[in-house]
């Protein structure tokens, strides 16, 4: 996996070391010697993970210097990894509180190096890939420009935290530091919980195998987003790397200092409610990209897109393909006579209409203004004619009630069916087709339907 990395530090051999241990491993390396420059390049370079002294002599430092790029919206979802010196407790948790996601201590440790770059490499893969997702549906329009960065309306609130580990103290003192925040729960107990936000295991434990517990959270679906934080030994240097290989999202050591789990739950669920908010926007894109926003019928777009594969498959010797479409008759006068709202009214109680009167295999589609489309797949011409008519008879048999007029409107469509089986159908020539058949239906008085289907197509 190559990525750009950014190293801080205000001593030459210190970067020089760091840039030699990295660029072996095929990463690109930057480099900065001063807290104020190094927040510019990143600011400019967006590099994918960043190693930030924290003690640098002149100017702001380390933890300045992090507050500052988890402030800024084009670098607040850049990892950043603090680089202490050893022991120096207070140090940690003042990193960690001020948003970075990782620390190491110096001298470093490769082994430990490459296992954090790489566990925090992969969390921002997944990241950027959402983030570029979210882009590209708000440049397409198909999702809201945000107000906010999600990142700054995900403040903490309390979360579910499930324990894995079989040591009495160990679990009485993570429930009493992570108790202050959050729910916490162990695993078996976990019920009146609710699913959880963040999963501790200990791979230290006697009666089970941790590892085992994280390899198997990570494969099965609905934990395989839920961050892990491993518990290891103080120097279980191969079991740390071990759970970080496996999947787990970070590592504490034993005995947990309360400080530091503290701040490591925080950054874990921050990063978590940071990725839920990013998929469940995409979710709603994604209908939101199908959907026509009046009616909540599908819209052009998806019909396109349905019809193409649908028609290849016909002619393929698969099913016949059939699609009506519907246009309401005089709407303009209903629009001249009782208003735009009136009008927007009839269309949304004709969709209701539309949609309840279809099979739910078939496709309901806007065309755009007061022209519908129904796909039918797997339908022969002359059964869909029926289903037209069907359709027709419901829709002028009982008028349309709308908000703030005295009177139901009596409305009425018109109707053209086309059928497709073998031959050289596009949608496009399908729809011609209907639209043809459409028309006529208009010219021979409408409130009607006609078929072009079968061997009058040809
Ligand atoms: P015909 O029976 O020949 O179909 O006549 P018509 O009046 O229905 O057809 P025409 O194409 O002349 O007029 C369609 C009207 O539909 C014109 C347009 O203002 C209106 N319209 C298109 N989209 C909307 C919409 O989203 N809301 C409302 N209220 N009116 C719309
Ligand atoms: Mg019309
Ligand atoms: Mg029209």
């Amino acid at each position: 996996m190559s990525a750009r990395i950014l190293v801080v530090d205000d001593l030459e051999a210190n970067r020089r070391l760091l840039e030699a241990k990295l660029t072996a491993d095929y990463y690109e390396v930057l480099m900065a010697q001063r807290g104020e420059e190094a927040v510019q390049l990143a600011k400019r370079e967006r590099p994918d993970l960043i190693l930030l002294d924290v003690m640098m002599p002149g100017g702001i430092d380390g933890y300045e210097a992090c507050r500052r790029l988890k402030a800024m919206p084009e670098t607040r979802h850049i990892p950043v990894v603090i680089l202490t010196t050893l022991d120096d407790r207070d140090n940690k948790v003042r990193g960690l509180q001020a948003g970075a996601e990782e620390f190491l201590t110096k001298p470093i440790d490769d082994v430990q190096l490459m296992a954090r770059v790489k566990s925090l490499l992969s969390l921002k893969i997944v990241t950027d890939e959402l983030r570029l997702r979210e882009a590209n549906g708000r440049r397409l329009g198909v999702i809201e420009e945000l107000r906010h960065d999600p990142l700054e309306q995900l403040r903490l609130s309390a979360g579910n935290v499930l324990l894995v580990d079989d040591n009495a103290t160990q679990i009485r003192a993570m429930q009493a530091a992570l108790g202050i925040e959050h729910r916490v729960s162990l695993l078996g107990e976990e019920a009146h919980a609710g699913p959880p936000d963040l999963v501790v295991v200990s791979v230290a434990a006697k009666s089970f195998d941790g590892f085992r517990v994280i390899a198997r959270m990570r494969s099965g679906e609905p934990t395989r987003h839920l961050p892990i934080l491993a518990i290891v030994d103080c120097d279980d240097r191969k079991r740390a790397v071990r759970a970080l290989e496996l999947g787990a999202h970070d590592i504490i050591t034993r005995p947990i200092d309360e400080d530091e789990i503290i701040a490591r739950a925080r950054t874990l669920m921050r990063r978590k409610r940071y990725m839920d908010a990013l998929r469940s926007r995409l979710d709603q894109s994604l209908e939101l990209a199908i959907t026509d926003q009046l009616t909540n019928l599908y819209n052009r777009r998806f019909m396109n897109a349905q019809l193409g594969p649908l028609l290849q498959r016909a002619q393929c010797g698969g099913d016949q393909v059939s699609i009506m479409v519907i246009d309401i008759d005089h709407f303009k006068q209903c629009n001249d006579t009782y208003g735009h709202d009136a009008g927007d009214a009839v269309l949304r109680e004709f969709a209701v209409r539309l949609a309840t009167n279809t099979r739910p295999s078939d496709f309901a589609c806007r065309m755009g203004g007061e022209e519908f489309v129904v796909i039918m797949p797997r339908t022969a011409g002359d059964i869909a004619c029926l289903a037209a008519e069907r359709l027709r008879r419901h829709i002028c048999s009982s008028p349309f009630s709308v908000p703030g007029l005295p009177m139901p409107l009596d409305i009425t469509v018109s109707i053209g069916v086309s059928c497709a089986e073998r031959g050289d159908d596009t949608p496009d020539t399908l729809i011609k087709r209907a639209d043809e058949a459409l028309y006529e239906a208009k010219r021979a008085g409408r409130n009607r339907v006609i078929g072009r289907t079968g061997a009058q197509a040809a």
